[in-house]
C-alpha cells in the first residue's frame, strides 16, 4: 500500500490568501520588527487588517525619570501612526501592564472577544514556542492568541461574551506565527520592506538612530537569508499552521 506523507494529509495554508488578518503582538512594535513587511504587503493585495496590542508598553524605558502614563500615550500613538503606515484599518488595544505580570486566563479571553469581534480569517502572533524566548510577556501573549484559536469557536468558552455582549462564536482558519524558530512559509516582501523600516522609524521612544541602525542592519540580513534560492531578494518567515495541527499533533513543529 502507498503511503501518505502526514503533512500531505493536513496542508499548509497560504498566508498570500489571506483576506482578513487579525495580528496580535504582545508589546507596541513587536508586529513591525517581525511581520511589518507582510502586513504592509497583504494590506496593498486587498486583505483587511486589524492589530491587537496586549500590553500597554509602560515598561520600555531604562531611563528613570520617564513618567511611565506618559510613555503608554506616547507609545499607543507611535503603534497608530505606524498601523496606519502599514494599511492596518482597525487597532484594539487589551491594555496590559507591560512586565511580566500578566494573567494567561485573562488575555486569552480579551483576545478571543477581539476574535469574535473582528472575526478574523488569520490570526498573526509571535511564536510562543521561540527557543530561549526570555520574556514572560512574549511567551503568554503568543500562547493566549494562539490557545484563543482553539477556543474562540466554543459557545461554552467565555460565554458572557455571546450571552451579554452579543458576539458569536468565530472559527479562525489559519494561524501565523512570526518570530518563528521553525518557519515553513517565506514571503516575498522586497516590494514593502522599505515601508517596514519606516513604520520602525515611528517607534521613537523605542529606537535611538543608532539601534534602529543596527537593526535595519540585522532584519535586512535575516530577510535576505531567508530569501535565498527562492527567486526575490527580500523575505519574512513565518509558521503557518491550522488550529487543528495545534492540538495533539506531533508533526506541527516539523511541518
Ligand atoms: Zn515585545
Amino acid at each position: 500500500m502507498e503511503t501518505i506523507p502526514v503533512k500531505d494529509l493536513l496542508p499548509i495554508p497560504e498566508l498570500t490568501a489571506a483576506r482578513r488578518l487579525l495580528v496580535v503582538q504582545p508589546h507596541p512594535d513587536d508586529a513591525e520588527v517581525g511581520a511589518g513587511a507582510t502586513v504592509a504587503k497583504l494590506a496593498r493585495d486587498g486583505a483587511t487588517i486589524a492589530y491587537l496590542t496586549v500590553t500597554d508598553g509602560s515598561m520600555g524605558t531604562e531611563d528613570p525619570a520617564v513618567d511611565q502614563a506618559e510613555l503608554v500615550r506616547t507609545r499607543r500613538r507611535e503603534g497608530e501612526e505606524s498601523a496606519r503606515l502599514l494599511g492596518v484599518a482597525e487597532t484594539y488595544w487589551l491594555g496590559f501592564p507591560d512586565g511580566g505580570t500578566l494573567d494567561p486566563a485573562q488575555v486569552r479571553a480579551g483576545i478571543t472577544r477581539v476574535v469574535r469581534q473582528f472575526k478574523p480569517q488569520v490570526l498573526m502572533v509571535n511564536d510562543p514556542w521561540l527557543p530561549y524566548e526570555a520574556h514572560p510577556d512574549h511567551r503568554i501573549a503568543g500562547l493566549a492568541a494562539v490557545e484563543a484559536c482553539l477556543f474562540s469557536s466554543f459557545p461554552h468558552y467565555c460565554p458572557e461574551q455571546i450571552k451579554e455582549e452579543g458576539l458569536a462564536p468565530h472559527k479562525v482558519e489559519q494561524v501565523a506565527l512570526y518570530l518563528s524558530a521553525y518557519p515553513n512559509t517565506y514571503i516575498d516582501v522586497s516590494a514593502t520592506w522599505e515601508l517596514k523600516l519606516e513604520a520602525l522609524r515611528r517607534h521613537q521612544s523605542q529606537f535611538t538612530p543608532e539601534i534602529l541602525e543596527l537593526l535595519s542592519f540585522y532584519l535586512a540580513a535575516k530577510a535576505r537569508e531567508q530569501a535565498q534560492g527562492r527567486g526575490f531578494e527580500m523575505a519574512e518567515a513565518f509558521k503557518v499552521l491550522t488550529p487543528t495541527h495545534l492540538h495533539c499533533f506531533e508533526e506541527a513543529w516539523r511541518v
